[in-house]
């Protein structure tokens, strides 16, 4: 794969799933993402990873930009669809296959109860017409990465999550692929997101060796916590960000990534208050609430195992 065009020394992005609208959770990525581009002088993309169509939800696409616009938010680069990319993704799986980093496995989700969803090798005789694809980890494989938040991270990836999915058995790409493709071809020098992600970049990793592709660096953002250390996807994070009133969901934002009330409080406009932000963030303060990868090295749903 090449690139596009060649990296500046910093390209961040967001990167919204169009599964709603946009809530104060995916406003702390987009507004830390884009402060922390601002901060190095770099820019900062958008991009919709629309590609899992029974989790997106019509038009969200639609108003999560239109959304960020009314927040003074918008990229400065092309607005990319996963959707519309297809050949790229099966351009960079054709290449794993014939490098033999990538196989087609038949096994169910069932097949792997007896691992905890884990596939180390293929289990099952039965062959399935549209098998998925995995990632090839062999025992033994494990990534160490500095993340800019939160320090060294290190996972097992071979014990902790095994050959993962690359292409899912009723066809969709999976998540790990696209964004490794897309970050690449997009020249995406620096990932800011939040930290329910962070266990995904080990494998992201290996996917960029495996292709032969730069890793950017990575810095991953606080969740959005209550008072009592817990994910408040339910509750706070999820309260949709009202386009009509910008003001108070950036100054919410910024007091989630730690950063002091003062500097923006009597802004009046997004505009004044990107501003202000722009001239007074500091990553520095930006809380360590993420749990580290040895801690937390679950699989997502990102996986997408299939029955
Ligand atoms: N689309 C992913 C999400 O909304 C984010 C991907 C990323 O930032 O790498 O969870």
């Amino acid at each position: 794969m090449t690139r596009s065009e060649p990296s500046p020394p910093y390209r961040g992005r967001f990167a919204p799933s169009p599964t709603g609208d946009l809530h104060l959770g995916s406003l702390v990525a987009a507004l830390g993402s884009w402060l922390m581009a601002r901060a190095a002088g770099g820019e900062w993309w958008v991009r919709i990873e629309d590609l899992d169509p029974p989790r997106e939800v019509a038009g969200a696409s639609e108003r999560q930009l239109a959304t960020l616009a009314a927040l003074g938010l918008t990229s400065d680069g092309p607005v990319v669809r996963q959707s519309d990319r297809n050949a790229l993704y099966q351009a960079a799986l054709d290449r794993l296959l014939a490098s033999g980093h990538a196989f087609e496995c038949h096994c169910s989700r069932t097949d792997l109860a007896a691992t905890g969803g884990v596939h180390r090798t293929c289990v099952t005789d039965r062959r399935r017409d549209h098998p998925a694809v995995r990632l090839r980890v062999p025992d033994g494989t494990s990534v160490t990465f500095h993340d800019l938040l939160l320090g060294q991270q290190h996972q097992d990836v071979g014990r902790e999550v095994g050959d993962f999915v690359l292409r899912r058995a009723d066809g969709p790409w999976a998540y790990q692929l696209a964004v490794v493709v897309d970050d690449a071809d997009q020249g995406v020098t620096d990932v800011v997101r939040g930290a329910d992600l962070l266990d995904s970049t080990p494998r992201q990793i290996l996917l960029q060796r495996a292709l032969g592709l730069p890793t950017p660096r990575h810095a991953h953002l606080p969740l959005v916590v209550g008072p009592d250390g817990r994910k408040l996807s339910k509750s706070l994070a999820a309260v949709p960000v009202d386009p009509a009133s910008p003001v108070p969901a950036l100054r919410a934002a910024w007091g989630l990534l730690g950063q002091p009330p003062g500097p923006v409080a009597n802004c009046t406009t997004a505009d004044d208050l990107l501003q202000a932000a722009r001239q007074h963030f500091d990553a520095a303060r930006i809380p360590n609430t993420a749990p580290t990868l040895r801690r937390d090295a679950q699989q997502s749903f990102h996986d997408g195992t299939l029955e």
